[in-house]
């Protein structure tokens, strides 16, 4: 069983990480990028992700 880890830096900054510790891949997301891709070319796997920051998370709806 392979289980990925998003982590979520201390600090100022809102940025996560996305690793598979099972091959020492990681990507960082900076604050900002809302979304992104972690892609293990061990495993074979690309994972999608979004950042969603709650402090200024509005219905997407009414942004369209
Ligand atoms: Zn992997």
């Amino acid at each position: 069983m392979t289980t990925y880890e998003i982590e979520r830096p201390d600090g100022p900054e809102r940025g996560i990480r996305v690793r598979c510790p099972d091959h020492d891949e990681e990507t960082e997301f900076q604050p900002g990028h809302r979304r992104g891709t972690f892609y293990c070319s061990i495993c074979g796997f690309e994972i999608e992700v979004a950042l969603h920051d709650t402090l200024d998370w509005r219905d997407m709806g009414e942004q369209c």
